[in-house]
């Protein structure tokens, strides 16, 4: 909701059968881009600055994914690393000026974010 920083920072790519080019696809074909006979990515994502068709808003202020329900594997499959499991994600924030998100604590009972680490 907030980051969408690993959604403009890697390639993001999968096989051609996830998108609805194919009977139990649901990613929008129109919003890929051919790497080869067998994958595709989300366009925007494979060049030197990535940035996801699908990524609205800001990165690191407040972003969705506009086929949030739609989205193929790897955006189901990337965690936020918030128990230091997925080294990627902090190195995605990094690009951005972010700091790791397991070193963000959030005090419910003021809403406020605090840095613990
Ligand atoms: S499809 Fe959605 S979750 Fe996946 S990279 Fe694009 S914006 Fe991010």
């Amino acid at each position: 909701m907030t980051c969408g920083a690993c959604c403009a920072t890697f390639r993001v790519s999968f096989y051609w059968g996830e998108t609805d080019d194919s009977y139990f696809g649901t990613v929008p074909q129109q919003l890929t881009q051919k790497l080869n006979h067998q994958r595709v990515c989300m366009s925007g994502t494979n060049q030197k600055q990535p940035r996801c068709v699908a990524l609205v808003g800001e990165v690191g202020q407040e972003v969705s994914c506009s086929i949030y329900q739609q989205r193929p594997s790897p955006c189901r499959e990337f965690l936020a690393n918030q128990d230091g499991v997925n080294p990627d994600c902090d190195k995605a924030r990094a690009r951005y000026g972010l700091v790791p998100i397991h070193v963000i604590d959030i005090e419910p009972s003021n809403g406020e974010q605090e840095i613990v680490a």
